[in-house]
């Protein structure tokens, strides 16, 4: 799919002379890789109609020359640019990405406050299993979190949401006899409140159908534990059929984010942009695996890319190598002064992120590829973790010495406590961060070729 969109650009590029049938052919295209993503018709036609709003070729001014408003059509880059000097930056990702675009900003836990987080969605689409993820998300940065089930539909939903909770070291509220639901979530919230847990996820009961006994229920609960926060979780699987279910949801509660599960799969997730136009809610995570740590941030661009089929690794990395060019110079030119600073790594880590592929990168980047070989997801939460810390620090932190950080235990609280992670995670960025350091100190006393080549041993 991705390649098609990539032909189709090719195409372009080669033509003598741009003209309506060409775009057509390019709209064509991106509608076929879209539609293979499960993207629903309805979005494909907005989205075709705002492209070609865009680019009405007829009406731009005359002495232009068509062939330069396409010319920064670069196939080898995630951007499908069209530019001319009155239509700067107009992209066909932009305009993909913009589908994603909710009207709500999603709802920002506050500490030391219960944040109730409601969780609907059909059977089967994951929320169990994504109560526990998101538990255990902010159970490890530090909240105080408390499960409450009240699927008394499903025999054996306590006992699964039971079991996960203890992996998952959360605390759970639930009872085997109780049979109504509503009793059951008004009894879990009050005694989490009293306890002054932070963080309180109610999971509900999901039938198979929307029923309307299963909205009813929904809306009672909700009703009843006036939630901060109301997730409706979809199974990317269920492709084209998630815009009339969130739909259906939408209009009995107050949807207001979003989690696509499953998305370790084939399915490419188109159908959950439906999901969000449905519900006007933004998507905040996404359920990458069974297990409890396979929860992801959502971030908009991985997941276009992801839905335009663009997640071979060889493409990402030459498009890197070409966007990032400049970048990477600049940090040969700090690492040949022997500078390698923490925000350095930060730069360096955020484009791996960006890349969408963790794995492998990891496995080479020193202090990393000796640690135990662990799942992509794993990687990328270390990495993460990375980040927030990185992201907690101040500019002469990240610019500074590490022994700055190093030999002052306050400093390590206060940067730990910013980012919600303990305390061994800054050890670990210390450690993996001194190798490169290292590195470039190394590189300092290299002698260079005249062109600034690196030499070859
Ligand atoms: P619920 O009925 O909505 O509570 O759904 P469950 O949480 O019970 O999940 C239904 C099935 O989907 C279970 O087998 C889960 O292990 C599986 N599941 C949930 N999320 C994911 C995910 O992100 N990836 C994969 N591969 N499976 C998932
Ligand atoms: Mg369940």
């Amino acid at each position: 799919l991705g390649s098609s969109l990539a032909n189709a650009l090719a195409k372009i590029n080669r033509a003598p002379k741009i003209d309506d049938k060409i775009l057509q052919i390019l709209i064509a295209d991106i509608e076929r890789a879209l539609l293979g993503a499960d993207v629903s018709t309805k979005l494909v036609e907005k989205l075709k109609g705002n492209i070609r709003e865009k680019l009405r070729l007829s009406e731009l001014p005359a002495g232009v020359d068509v062939k330069r408003v396409i010319e920064k059509v670069e196939c080898a880059q995630y951007k499908v640019a069209i530019q001319t000097k009155k239509q700067k930056g107009i992209t066909v990702i932009k305009e993909i990405t913009s589908l994603l675009d909710s009207e709500r900003v999603a709802y920002v836990p506050r500490r030391g406050k219960s944040n109730v987080i409601m969780f609907v969605g059909l059977q089967g689409s994951g929320k169990t299993t994504t109560c526990t993820k998101l538990g255990y998300y902010y159970r490890v940065r530090g909240w105080k979190v408390g499960l409450v089930c009240c699927d008394t539909f499903r025999a054996g939903a306590f006992d699964q949401l039971e079991q996960n909770a203890i992996k998952a070291k959360i605390h759970f509220y639930g009872d085997r006899v109780e049979t109504d639901p509503v009793k059951i979530a008004l009894e879990g919230v009050k005694r989490f409140k009293e306890k002054k847990f932070e963080i309180i996820i109610v999971d509900t009961s999901g039938r198979h159908k929307q029923e309307e006994s299963l909205f009813e229920e929904m809306e009672m609960i909700a009703h009843a534990v006036k939630p901060d926060d109301t997730i409706l979780v979809v199974d990317s699987t269920n492709g084209q059929q998630l815009e009339a279910q969130a739909e259906a949801f939408r209009k009995r509660v107050d949807v207001a984010s979003v989690i696509v599960t499953k998305l370790d799969g084939h399915a490419k997730g188109g159908g959950a942009l439906s999901a969000v136009a449905a519900t006007k809610a933004p998507i905040v995570f996404i359920g990458v695996g069974e297990h409890f740590n396979e929860l992801q941030k959502f971030d908009t661009q991985r997941f276009v890319n992801r839905i335009l089929g663009r997640g071979d690794i060889a493409t990402i990395v030459e498009d890197m190598k070409e966007q990032k060019l400049d970048d990477q110079k600049e940090l040969l030119e700090k690492m040949k002064k022997g500078i390698f600073t923490l925000r350095m790594m930060r730069d360096q880590f955020q484009n791996i992120l960006k890349m969408g592929s963790f794995g492998s990168m990891m496995q080479m980047i020193p202090g990393l590829n000796n640690l135990p070989k662990e799942s992509e997801e794993a990687s990328q939460q270390r990495l993460q973790n990375f980040l927030v810390i990185m992201d907690s620090m101040t500019a002469e932190e990240l610019d500074g010495d590490i022994s700055l950080i190093e030999t002052n235990p306050a400093r390590q609280r206060r940067i730990c406590r910013g980012a919600g992670v303990h305390i061994n995670f800054i050890r670990e960025l210390v450690m993996v961060y001194k190798p490169f350091a290292g590195f470039a100190k190394n590189m300092k006393k290299m002698p260079f070729g005249k062109n600034g080549e690196m030499p070859k041993n």
